[in-house]
């Protein structure tokens, strides 16, 4: 590989993430690792920028005269969860904090990264190093950008990079397309005058139905969404009547659920059509119907530009790039970021999974042989992409 790092600069990164792995930090909380980050960028000559978003960091590194500028993402948020692996020396201090997503991993990647590229000097313009917090569902993305990230930051490309297992280490999947789904929130509420259980003619059944649009919402994705178009609509809480009161007809019924999509047309479609049914219903039943859509993340979708040029940088780093690799329906922030840029995500193969440990399981870990392989993506990344 023509980014080997020496053996003590590898010791050193395999340290920090075994340091950072036992001492995990929920989002927006990211004090300790934010802290180690920025001493590590500053001491390889960054320019170093912190508290934005919160705990977030940029570092950037500029080298010739060129004017273009990237940005390279990584996340350092661990989740609230205790790790349950046997005889891990460096298993998490912290009951109920644990890196179970790897983003140890992506951390001290970057940092790598970031300290090779400083030492070569061998591409012409600038690099953001993004290190992001609160990736795990709590917007550090969305709170970034709020802090004015690409304003301050101003970037022609993003790059994400998740770690995968079952992808074999020294292996990257970069693919064009979707990546990761859109994760949006749905509830609807049926309300009628509740009447007693043995007189139903003398009100109106939420509870009745309740049940026919929850036998309904599944036909939304099986006649309304084409069918060459995932799509994910699972309702996952119902609330209604009294277990005290089973001769009482209740007045309200409440029923919640996710919806998950790649395609804007197919988002779009979901959103509009859950409330339709909410709608139909409310009126076949004579009851009134009250719906809210809230739309979380957007899909990631790896644009052509930036695609071809990590799938060129993964080849020569690692002399291979597989360029197919199924999407998943989880969801990442860095869709956040690359609806500002354009922007490309891509997987690094962690390994098989040990014990079946993926991720968010409490046994997961980073694979700490994959820490040369993203480096020297990373840093090929940029020397591609910023040639001289
Ligand atoms: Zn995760
Ligand atoms: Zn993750």
């Amino acid at each position: 590989m023509t980014h080997d790092i020496d053996p003590a600069g590898l010791a050193a990164l395999i340290a920090l993430r075994r340091d950072l792995h036992a001492h995990p930090e929920l989002g927006f909380e990211e004090a300790r690792t934010s802290a180690m980050v920025a001493d590590a960028l500053r001491a390889c000559g960054c320019d170093v920028q912190t508290g934005i978003g919160g705990t977030g960091v940029v570092g950037t590194l500029r080298c010739g005269e060129g004017n273009r500028a990237i940005a390279l993402r990584a996340d350092m948020d661990a989740l609230a969860m205790t790790e349950a692996a046997e005889g891990r020396p460096h298993a998490s201090r912290t009951p109920g904090r644990m890196h179970a997503c790897g983003h140890d991993g992506h951390t001290v990647m970057l940092l790598g990264a970031a300290q090779h590229l400083a030492r070569r000097r061998n591409f012409s313009g600038t690099v953001h190093f993004i290190f992001q917090p609160a990736e795990e569902g709590l917007g550090g993305a969305k709170a970034m950008l709020a802090d004015g990230l690409f304003a301050r930051f101003p970037a022609d490309r993003v790059y994400g990079l998740h770690n995968m297992p079952n992808i074999p280490v020294g292996q990257i999947a970069v693919v064009q397309g979707p990546q990761l789904a859109a994760s949006d929130r749905w509830e609807v509420s049926f309300t009628g005058q509740g009447t007693h259980g043995a007189k139903p003619h003398l009100g109106q059944d939420v509870v009745t139905a309740a049940g026919a649009f929850l036998a309904a919402l599944h036909s939304i994705v099986a006649r309304q969404v084409d069918p060459l178009h995932p799509a994910v609509i699972s309702a996952c809480a119902v609330e209604t009547g009294n277990f005290a009161a089973l001769n009482v007809i209740p007045d309200s019924a409440r029923i919640g659920g996710t919806a998950r999509s790649f395609d804007a047309g197919v988002r779009d479609l979901i959103e509009g059509a859950i409330g339709q049914l909410a709608h139909g219903i409310a009126a076949t039943y004579g009851l009134r119907a009250a719906y809210e859509y809230r739309r979380g993340m957007p899909p990631v979708i790896n644009v052509e530009a930036p695609t071809a040029i990590a799938q060129a940088a993964a080849d020569r780093a690692l002399g291979h790039v597989m360029t197919a690799f199924p999407p998943s329906s989880a969801g990442d922030d860095f869709a956040e970021l690359a609806a500002v840029v354009p922007g490309c995500y891509v997987w690094l193969g962690n390994g098989p999974a040990a014990d079946g440990a993926l991720h968010h399981s409490t046994r997961y870990d980073f694979n700490d042989d994959a820490i040369a392989p993203g480096v020297a993506f990373w840093s090929e990344l940029v020397e591609t992409d910023l040639a001289l």
